[in-house]
């Protein structure tokens, strides 16, 4: 029987500062991880298809405000090669994802998604922003399994105020997320730590809005400010007094993932290139040990590269060339192996609260 974790507990370990304590927070989640999913890691190729964006959110350095940004668009058949590359090198999925890019067309899209998931065994996973239902559908019924969108923060107001709506098209990225299952894609989600503007409240509210939404993935990274962006400008908008605004730390982002994989523990949670370009030195691997159980190495062509600039300074840019043995032998480092096969998510079914019923591998 799992005991629930309440809100007011969630609020004390995002507040907590003895270290020795947090040892115990890093311990059951990385307990829990092991007993719910296993010490695979699964690893997802990104592929970075375009930076062209119709969006102005205030956070992010591929808004359409943003005219110093060189844009790119890959071709087709680089799309493809880079697929291959993810089933060279052993991954199960390749992550498609990019600006929310209407020059990415929908009927090419999926074309390009038929195409992988007729030539190679790859899970293939979109990442293409707010677009319409009918996109949505169409590259669902070429072949797309998972779909992933951050609902950024729960804060209906500072999301509001960071993410302005496109045309008068309403923005409801929850909703989405719901629409996004009933056309039967594995949905993921996920939010930034430290934006400004966000509470320890609105904090632990996310936390919780990850069990309520039963997400497959969800991915918590850390807000890094990017100097060509509002935010990254100090704009003030709406915030809380000084001891309410929680940082954009590495620890808190340590902190939310734990926290997030005893509440959802079957769900697949990366270790983010954001938190990676926090610590570039051992930020994923903490963040495997302390909750995550998937990684997502770049694929995108390096001359493309250093213009996917979401914030400044990318852990991947400077990445080495991937390769199996070396990622092999980093998760064996951390007792750990590389998993096999697409590693969608083992659906547990729960049947009163706080039990739960065998596992129903969906993958
Ligand atoms: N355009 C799609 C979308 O918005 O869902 C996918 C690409 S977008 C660049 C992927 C994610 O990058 C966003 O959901 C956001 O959480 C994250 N991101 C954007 N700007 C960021 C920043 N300054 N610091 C950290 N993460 C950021
Ligand atoms: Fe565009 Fe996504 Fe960046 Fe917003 S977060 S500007 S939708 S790429």
């Amino acid at each position: 029987m799992n005991t629930p974790i309440t809100k007011t507990e969630i609020l004390a370990w995002l507040r907590e500062t003895d270290p020795q304590r947090l040892e115990e927070l890093w311990r059951r989640a990385n307990e829990t991880r092991r007993a719910h999913v296993g010490d695979a890691v699964f690893l997802r190729g990104l592929v970075e298809v375009s930076n062209f964006c119709a969006r102005q959110c205030f956070y992010c350095g591929l808004r359409a405000g943003n005219t110093r940004l060189v844009r790119y668009r890959m071709r087709a058949d680089e799309i493809s090669e880079a697929a291959n590359q993810a089933v060279a090198l052993g991954f199960g999925t390749v992550v498609l994802q990019g600006g929310e890019d209407y020059g990415l067309q929908t009927q090419w899209m999926a074309d390009i998604i038929r195409r992988i998931k007729t030539e190679t065994p790859l899970a293939v996973t979109l990442s293409l922003g707010e677009r319409p239902d009918s996109d949505l559908k169409s590259w669902r019924e070429a072949g797309a399994d998972r779909y992933l969108l951050r609902f950024e923060t729960s804060d209906r107001n500072l999301f509001e105020e960071i993410h302005p709506p496109l045309g008068n098209r309403p923005c409801d990225r929850i909703a989405m997320l719901r629409r996004l299952k009933e056309l039967g894609y594995e949905t993921g989600s996920g939010v930034m730590v430290g934006i400004p503007g966000q509470s320890y409240e609105s904090l632990a509210n996310d936390i919780l809005l990850f069990r309520e939404l039963d997400l497959d993935m969800i991915g918590i990274g850390p807000f890094i400010p990017h100097p060509a962006t509002p935010l990254g400008m100090g704009l003030p908008i709406f915030s809380p007094s000084k001891n309410h605004q929680v940082p954009n730390s590495e620890l808190l982002v340590y902190k939310a993932v734990a926290l997030t994989r005893l509440l959802r523990p079957d769900a697949n949670i990366p270790a983010t290139t954001a938190l990676a370009t926090l610590n570039k030195t051992n930020g994923r691997d903490l963040g495997l040990r302390r909750g995550a159980n998937v990684f997502m190495p770049n694929l995108t062509p390096h001359k493309y590269r250093r213009f996917y600039e979401i914030y400044p300074s990318k852990a991947c840019i400077t990445e080495p060339k991937n390769q199996r043995a070396d990622l092999a032998g980093q998760m064996q480092a951390i007792g750990r192996h590389i998993g096999t096969g697409p590693g969608g998510r083992k659906k547990q079914v729960r049947l009163a609260p706080d039990s739960w019923e065998t596992e129903l591998n969906l993958a």
